[in-house]
């Protein structure tokens, strides 16, 4: 039997109750693979995110503010343990239904997922006051509190990931949460759901409304009983949801777009740059909100890192994201596709050169072809707006000046990375570069303790680490008069 029949239609997780909308919508998610229905899933609404919002509110009213910090971090730890037993069968979900391989969702996402938790799990008991010396005669101390109900809005390209990367710094906290997946890969948070339920999390606690961006995405936005929107996803959608979120004031944070300068120097080790410049532009088919989508290359290195990134892309095995050999592939859906080759369009007509990929691969499912373009100008349609598929742009560069320059003529300042042995170089690039993340001589690295997130139209707020638990709370001033 095709592991696609085994998948349940999806109901809403709303009161640690699984329900159907209110108005019984569902819609279809689809195999981007396969293009074949996976299976039904209930479409929330307004009504549905009222629900779920009073829900979360009662939790924190209610039974959640009486679970001590201790045991909040048990239950995170819980949490981490059970997506780990899981790990298997959630990767295929994630698979089917965003289109990355099984490589990545069993060797990267879910594990990473489950390490968020279980990082987060460890600050729950960690979140402290401080007692401050002021001039009045008093004792003065602040309280580190949650903010209360947050609602969560995810994209499609790291469903499971990030929704940890937010569900569990925001319940480590103390709030509560209305967790809302990308309509087209709504799956894996179900699957957390499930998992908060197995793991004890009290009813309300975590609320998961699946649905569509205008619909269910807005009302949460809205909904004057939410304290704070954590959004990943486009920047056109960011702006959009800070312009709603200024009627009732709510605390955001926002993970936009990037348009991630990669940048590699003559004297840089030519493999690792190689692989590097592969892997920043193709991993998860370029549909990373940090890909390394312009290549700056060192005039002198130019033909021969083309010549071998060329030879290197070729070799990148692109079909069935399910078998273990393939490194590419589906877009995640038809519409994402189809934008993906309208950039390529441009990239022609705007007159970059075209030495890899640029079209469709034939058969079923949304494959692009690994795709390169090389003499780009940063003027470009391509080198300025985020494609979100596997579509590198190649522009040369002859020394850091000039290369920083450009590498920050951009809205955007996700992340960035330099390749060169030259360590004076690099710390400088590093000082230089306009982006919230820099990675030197490697591409792509995470870890639940490093903070992660955009300067300049890519965002703002912190995840991961210390700083984005801190994201998650609201310092309270206490005087207390001893004259
Ligand atoms: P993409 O355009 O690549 O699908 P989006 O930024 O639109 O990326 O989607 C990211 C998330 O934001 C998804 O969960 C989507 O449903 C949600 N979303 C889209 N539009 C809105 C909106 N107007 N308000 C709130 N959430 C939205």
């Amino acid at each position: 039997m095709p592991v696609t029949q085994k998948i349940a239609p999806g109901r809403l997780f709303i009161g640690g109750q699984w329900v159907d909308a209110v108005a019984a919508n569902t819609f279809t998610t689809v195999n981007p693979a396969t293009e074949e229905p996976i299976t039904q899933v209930a479409e929330g609404r307004a009504e549905d995110i009222d629900r779920a919002v009073k829900a979360a509110r009662q939790a924190f009213e209610g039974p959640w503010a009486g679970v001590s910090a201790a045991d909040r971090g048990r239950l995170l730890w819980k949490m981490a343990d059970l997506i780990e037993s899981r790990l298997a069968e959630i990767a295929e979900v994630e698979t089917l239904d965003s289109g990355k391989t099984i490589t990545e969702s069993s060797r990267v996402d879910v594990p990473m997922a489950a390490d968020c938790f279980r990082y987060f799990a460890g600050w729950a008991t960690k979140i402290e006051g401080e007692t401050i010396p002021v001039r009045a005669p008093c004792f003065s101390y602040t309280l580190r509190e949650p903010l209360g109900v947050v609602g969560q809005i995810i994209p499609w390209n790291f469903p499971i990931l990030l929704a940890a990367w937010k569900v569990a710094p925001a319940l480590a906290a103390g709030n509560t949460i209305v967790l809302k997946p990308a309509e087209q890969t709504p799956l894996t948070a179900l699957r957390l759901a499930g998992i908060a339920e197995e793991a004890g999390l009290p009813p309300g606690v975590l609320n998961v409304v699946t649905g569509f961006g205008p619909t269910a995405g807005a009302a949460l936005v809205d909904h004057p009983g939410v304290d704070k929107i954590a959004f990943t996803g486009s920047t056109a959608v960011g702006q959009e949801i800070m312009r709603r979120a200024a009627g009732s004031l709510k605390r955001l944070t926002l993970e936009l777009g990037g348009k991630s300068p990669n940048i590699v120097f003559a004297d840089a080790d030519l493999d690792l740059a190689v692989r590097g410049a592969s892997n920043g532009i193709f991993y998860n088919k370029g549909e990373v909100c940090t890909a390394g989508s312009r290549l700056f290359v060192e005039e002198s290195l130019h033909d021969a890192l083309l010549d071998r990134l060329s030879a290197f892309t070729a070799k990148l095995q692109q079909g069935d994201p399910l078998d273990p050999k393939t490194r590419l592939g589906p877009q995640v859906s038809e519409g994402q596709m189809n934008r993906v080759l309208s950039y390529v369009d441009k990239g022609k007509g705007e007159g970059a050169r075209l030495v890899a990929g640029g079209s469709r691969a034939p058969g079923k499912g949304y494959f692009v072809r690994p795709t390169i373009f090389d003499d780009v100008q940063n003027g470009m349609t391509i080198a300025r707006e985020e494609i979100f598929g596997p579509v590198l742009s190649v522009l040369r560069f002859r020394d850091l000046d000039e290369v920083v320059r450009a590498a920050n003529d951009t809205p955007y300042g996700l992340a960035a990375a330099v390749w060169t042995k030259d360590i004076k170089k690099a710390h400088r690039a590093a000082r230089l570069l306009k982006s919230g993340t820099v990675w030197i001589n490697t591409y792509g690295l995470y870890d639940s303790a490093m903070p992660f997130g955009g300067y300049k139209m890519s965002g703002f707020g912190r995840e991961l680490g210390r700083h984005g638990l801190l994201e998650y709370t609201q310092t309270k001033s206490v005087w207390v008069d001893l004259s």
